[in-house]
């Protein structure tokens, strides 16, 4: 049995937990481990640590802070493979995948290692006689990252490279579900170089959470899950005066017009639909099939669910994992029933799909496909976040459009066509954040900013690329003029430029 702790100013502490919650392995339906709740006196402890690091790293230069990145990349790149199937063990989700997401991790520590050219700020020379004025942008100060159980390493390093980067300091409370790979994370940030307090992990629960929130030294507050809590997060956080921005569920919508390649789109659908078992901020829930084109977009759909493998993520043929918990198993496998109650039509049951090894208990639901579902019933209310894929019929593209824009989350979405005006027009109109022409899971690369509209973001800055630079540091302007033997006097007018 493993048991995980909190990492606070460089090491791990060394303190008893009140509270603590089971880690399991979804695969196996087993717990594996325990993992301590941090209470208001260990949240406190982090933010410290993080207040007292604050003066020596913001003073460090630019060059050793990338320097600190570049290491942080090298050990990333090593250990890789040990991080991935720690993520599985307590994810779920298969090795591959899971090596996947901490290479796209990988690329934001990349884009931090640009750190000096990001933080280049303006320089006006002689904006009037003799007065030169600049920006500047200094790091914001103790700032928390919360994060989700979906992406247990890139979403945390969606955050604190570009906030390290930037010279502020770092507490990071990840999922309870699977919270191990976090403190990897940190041990190799410690061998990396990077000084003890800059980067803290507690874990726990609400309770920890609402500490952070109510911190007086946490300046900033980086949040990523689901929109009820971003919600809460949002409005707590910005009514205690810190700058928040709290990253929401989502429903994401796949359009596919007639004219579209239909193999190439069933392809696009299975995989963003099941990969990772639907347990994906970015994945396929709603394929939006324009007429004519439902029965065969589903029948083609159907064909290639049948040959995958669903098994435990340790094992190198499983395409598809068990579910993280067993209740939420139990939650999305409940849209089946309701959806059929509701008048959906049930294409394909996941519930009869075979599972590859011996583990009856392990959290286990193949993927399926709910066809003829309309935007009133809940299955398509409701994030199901799993591996159901909802198919809802739409007679040409303004129905079609109308059914994406008239959701109320708006994080991802795609357009399947070979008809680039329409993919323009999709593009322009849609009332969505991110955006795919022929790609289904359209994330943006580390240099641009990831975040949605609507109830899947709440704040105005996305995050990653330029606008998470500009999250954790704030804007200073200056104006200078060094006294030359043309200076003027004592004058009481309002500074205008001559
Ligand atoms: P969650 O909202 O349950 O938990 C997220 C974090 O909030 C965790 O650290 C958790 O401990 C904490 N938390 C949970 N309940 C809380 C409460 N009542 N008060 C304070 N803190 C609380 O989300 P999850 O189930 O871990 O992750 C799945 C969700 O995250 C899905 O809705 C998914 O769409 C979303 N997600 C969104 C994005 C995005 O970029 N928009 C990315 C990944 C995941």
């Amino acid at each position: 049995m493993k048991h995980c702790t909190h990492w606070i100013g460089g090491k791990p502490w060394a303190g008893d937990a009140a509270h603590s919650g089971d880690i399991y392995n979804p695969a196996t339906g087993q717990v594996s481990g325990t993992v301590d709740f941090a209470s208001a006196a260990e949240v406190g402890a982090a933010v410290s640590a993080a207040a007292g690091a604050l003066p020596g790293w913001r003073e460090t230069s630019l060059t050793k802070r990338a320097n600190v990145m570049f290491a942080f990349r090298e050990l990333l790149r090593e250990h890789q493979a040990e991080l991935a199937r720690l993520i599985s063990s307590e994810h779920g989700k298969v090795a591959s995948d899971a090596a996947g997401e901490v290479s796209r991790g990988l690329e934001v520590v990349e884009f931090a290692c640009g750190i000096p050219h990001l933080l280049k700020g303006g320089f006006s020379e002689n904006v009037s006689t003799g007065v030169d004025a600049f920006s500047i942008r200094q790091p914001l100060g103790v700032v928390a990252g919360i994060t989700p159980f979906n992406f247990p390493a890139m979403v945390p390093m969606w955050m604190f490279p570009i906030a390290i980067a930037c010279g502020t300091t770092f507490v990071l409370k990840p999922s309870e579900k699977d919270p191990s790979a976090s403190v990897m994370l940190a041990e190799l940030l410690a061998e990396a170089g990077l000084p003890d307090g800059v980067f803290n992990v507690v874990h726990g629960n609400k309770e920890a959470v609402d500490a952070l929130l109510a911190h007086p030294d946490v300046r900033g507050v980086s949040f990523v899950g689901s929109t009820p809590i971003a919600r809460y997060i949002y409005e707590t956080g910005t009514a205690a005066g810190k700058r928040v921005q709290a990253l929401g569920g989502a429903k994401n919508h796949m359009v596919v017009l007639p004219d579209a390649d239909l193999d190439l789109a069933a392809d696009a659908a299975v995989s963003a639909g099941f990969g990772s078992a639907g347990e994906r901020c970015m994945a396929i829930s709603v394929v939006v099939a324009v007429d004519p084109v439902g029965d065969e977009l589903v029948e083609k759909i159907a064909s290639r669910i049948t040959g995958l493998r669903v098994g435990p993520g340790d094992d190198e043929r499983s395409e598809m994992g068990p579910l993280v918990t067993g209740p939420h198993r139990d939650k999305v496998a409940s849209y089946l029933d309701s959806g059929v109650k509701e008048g959906a039509v049930l294409a394909v049951d996941g519930r009869q799909h075979p599972v590859t090894g011996e583990a009856p208990d392990g959290f286990w639901l193949g993927p399926s496909v709910l066809d003829h579902v309309t935007p009133p019933m809940s299955c398509y209310r409701d994030e199901i976040f799993g591996p159901v894929l909802s198919i809802v019929r739409a007679s040409g593209y303004d129905e079609a459009l109308q059914v994406v824009s008239g959701n109320p989350y708006g994080n991802g979405t795609a357009i399947f066509t070979n008809d680039g005006g329409a993919a323009r027009r999709f593009t322009h109109e849609v009332e969505v954040g991110m955006v795919g022409i022929n790609v289904p899971i359209p994330v943006p690369m580390a240099f641009y900013s990831f975040g949605g509209w609507k109830a899947s973001l709440f704040g105005d800055t996305h995050v990653h690329g330029t606008e998470g630079v500009h999250f954790y540091t704030r804007g200073k302007a200056v104006t200078s003029r060094w006294l030359d033997p043309s200076h003027g006097g004592v004058s009481l007018g309002f500074p205008v430029n001559r």
